[in-house]
């Protein structure tokens, strides 16, 4: 044994070619602390010993190395920045030693190389990949990049344009792309990946590979002249420039970085990079992309967690109504792999919810995302029909009829008598009370909420909602079942609204107010999408949403909560509604919608939205981006707090990832909670009591300001 740790050990074989082997115990191997000590350890173990006259790095693991612990970032990330500075520093500076050691080195890849473990691959000289290989530099993604020296290598391995494309854009690439870009030697199959890296170390130490020469490369300059440079950098600064924008400083620091160290050599480019990455790693960027990677796996881990007491395969499902949300239901349902019956009252509105089925199939297979086999095996798992007998043998029934509470209390007993005794129904309905809904049931306990988001193929949420008699066996089963459809599930407890839509109509209420107060409803929008960052400004979202939709959804919350939400006198979405301005479905409503010359949409403010509002409005006033956003986030955030107080949602990271999946919140922001903290919790109370006097879902809860005095922070 040339070394043994527990995450990584080395022997020496008999041809003289050291077998290192990362195998962490219980666990993917990663660059966790301990990990990064013990590659140290191994190169002082190696460096010394005359005997061997080459290197292999493999992974004992189905995969090679997932990058560094993202769970150790958060508390590394507080340390001042000094401290930082000399973690990242010490860090690559054992890959150094790696890459200095006095034989040639190989990367035998298979699985995940990504991060850290792309980088530890890139202090190899040479690499080879089988065919499960994916390697990449994700660090962006995380608000972060790389920081063990592949801002260095990569570029003088394939170049600076590819490198930057790698880096900025974070994907990652199989065997045959990274051959084809010269990241790696050679592709292989799985069975052969050992015997190759073996073959080629041997190569390599008898001189038949110039591995001195690839790796002088890699500690150069990079070989570009002073046009190519220019030419380079200004058209990467373009290119992140329009696809991350300016909220996202990461892909920007790649560029920049690249830049300077262009000319410098590896010890001098690594400074940048270690100066680089720890300015990111302070920012709050990165802090709110880091908080959404270690929620997103609470809530991916829960998720597993409660599908495991599930009891049911899902064989077959049924959906109810073939509109714009059951054709999407069924679409997901069936085209991950289960027979899908679905049910609708009307001949005509089957063939539309088909139609929506077949229309996302051939966007996909235009993309060349979706097989013509993939597309004529989902559509056959759709069974369109009249007839209820045909749910007799479904395991779950999700009924998503028109959100009328008569009509849906109908529906339910029907479907009751209908299905096996054990079949679970769930209910789409976006703002009906699950708890009123059961009382439709004999068998409540099998009944829960399943709300999906619209368009279903796209958004990755389900709020699955827990009613008072719902059965935990039901909940894990409805959970299994979200999983096999694709999507995240989120389990929240029954409330008006539930968890997503309760804190959006407060949201809603802030805008309405703003407008009435004298804002333009196109100055708001732009604020909320370029400077807040939504996907969305709230009147073009009311208007996707429906206006018709919105305005009985806000009834329902007034009802609801009537302390807090009742709607405002002369209330614009109910202007709206009333002169029959009902959004993109209509085309009218703040917006009018059309077609391009090249056939995309488009909106153009609506006149007569201005004039329907403008006997109700004050004066015409210009607000600043700040007050805009503080009167519109502050209900949001206020009604999220009470969620969390109430015990509607679990943990602020189940209601960040909620609204990050459900809504598309900004996420270099976070989530609503992460946005809180941000902003430090005191400061928030502080200006939701500037905003006080505009109402009650201004009004912070005791709770919060109990936070806000012990200095607590909702994000732990
Ligand atoms: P929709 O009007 O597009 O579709 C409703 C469908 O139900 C129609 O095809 C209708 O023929 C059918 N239907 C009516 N009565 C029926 C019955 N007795 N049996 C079977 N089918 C019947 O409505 P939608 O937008 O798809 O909304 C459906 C549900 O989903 C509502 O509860 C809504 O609140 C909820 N939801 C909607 C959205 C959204 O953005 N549209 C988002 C989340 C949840």
């Amino acid at each position: 044994m040339l070394f043994e740790g527990q995450c990584l050990q080395a022997s020496l074989n008999e041809n003289g070619i050291a077998d290192i082997v990362f195998n962490a115990q219980g666990s993917v191997n990663k660059f966790d602390q301990q990990t990064v000590s013990e590659l140290n350890d191994l190169c002082a173990a190696l460096e010394k010993n005359s005997d061997i006259k080459a290197a292999v790095v493999r992974s004992a693991k189905s995969t090679f190395i997932v990058g560094a612990d993202i769970t150790e970032f958060t508390g590394l990330f507080a340390e001042p920045e000094e401290k930082l500075l000399e973690w990242v520093a010490n860090t690559s500076q054992v890959f150094d030693r790696f890459e200095d050691l006095p034989f040639p080195t190989v990367a035998a890849i298979n699985g995940f190389a990504l991060g850290g473990g792309c980088e530890m691959t890139l202090a190899c000289d040479l690499r080879v990949a089988d065919t499960t290989a994916a390697i990449g530099l994700p660090e962006v993604k995380l608000g972060l990049m790389p920081g063990f020296g592949g801002t260095v290598r990569l570029p003088r391995v394939i170049g600076a344009d590819n490198a930057m494309e790698w880096m900025t854009t974070g994907k990652d690439r199989n065997a045959e792309k990274a051959l084809n870009e010269g990241a790696i030697d050679a592709a292989t199959a799985p069975e052969q990946l050992v015997a190759v890296a073996n073959q080629m170390a041997a190569d390599a130490a008898a001189g038949d590979i110039d591995w001195q020469a690839r790796r002088a490369a890699k500690k150069a300059p990079l070989k570009l002249n002073r046009n190519e440079m220019m030419m380079s950098f200004a058209t990467a600064k373009g290119m992140v420039f329009a696809q991350a924008g300016k909220h996202y400083p990461a892909p920007h620091m790649v560029v920049e970085t690249l830049e300077k160290a262009a000319t410098l050599d590896r010890e001098g480019a690594l400074k940048l990079e270690n100066a680089g990455f720890v300015k990111l790693a302070k920012s709050e960027a990165a802090t709110a992309q880091v908080g959404i990677f270690l929620a997103d796996q609470v809530v991916k881990g829960k998720g597993k967690k409660q599908a495991k007491s599930a009891t049911k395969k899902f064989e077959q499902a049924g959906v109810l109504g073939a509109g714009i949300m059951g054709g999407g239901i069924a679409y997901q349902s069936a085209v991950k792999g289960t027979k899908t019956i679905m049910k609708d009252i009307a001949e005509p509105a089957l063939q539309l919810g088909l139609d929506e089925a077949s229309k996302i199939l051939d966007k996909g297979m235009k993309r060349g995302k979706v097989s013509s086999k993939k597309m004529a095996a989902t559509l056959n798992n759709i069974v369109p029909t009249l007839d209820y007998k045909a749910l007799e043998n479904v395991d779950i029934v999700i009924e998503a009829v028109v959100e009328n509470p008569k009509v849906k209390g109908i529906v339910l007993k029907e479907t009751e008598e209908t299905v096996a005794d054990d079949a679970i129904i769930c209910s789409n309905t976006s703002t009906i009370s699950i708890n009123a809904l059961a009382e439709n049931l004999s068998k409540p306990e099998r009944f829960c909420g399943m709300h999906f988001f619209n368009p279903v193929h796209r958004m990755p949420l389900v709020e699955i909602i827990r009613g008072e008699k719902t059965s935990e066996e039901t909940i894990a089963n409805v959970v299994a079942m979200t999983l096999k459809m694709g999507k995240t599930p989120i389990v929240v407890n029954d409330c008006p609204g539930f968890l997503v839509n309760r804190v959006l109509f407060p949201y809603f209420a802030g805008f309405s107010k703003l407008l009435l107060d004298g804002a333009d409803f196109v100055a708001v929008d732009k604020v909320m999408e370029k400077i807040f960052g939504w996907p969305m400004g709230p009147a073009f979202l009311l208007d996707v949403v429906g206006i018709d939709t919105a305005d009985h959804a806000a009834d329902v919350m007034a009802d609801g909560f009537p302390e807090r939400m009742k709607k405002v006198d002369n209330d614009p979405v109910t202007l709206l509604y009333k002169a029959e301005r009902y959004g993109q479905k209509n085309q009218k409503g703040f917006y009018n919608h059309g077609l391009d010359k090249r056939g995309k949409p488009q909106k153009t403010p609506a006149e007569e939205a201005y004039e329907l509002m403008s006997a109700h409005v004050a004066d015409k006033k210009d607000f600043d981006a700040e007050e805009i956003i503080a009167r519109l986030m502050i209900p949001m955030a206020n009604e999220a707090i009470r969620c969390l107080e109430e015990g509607i949602v679990d943990s602020a990271a189940e209601a960040d990832m909620a609204l990050l999946y459900g809504l598309g919140f900004p996420p270099f922001r976070g989530g609503i909670f992460r946005y809180i903290d941000t902003m430090g919790v005191a400061n928030f109370v502080a200006l939701a009591d500037k905003f006080a006097h505009l109402g009650e879902v201004y009004q912070v809860t005791d709770g919060a300001r109990e936070m806000a005095k012990n200095n607590q922070k909702y994000c732990g």
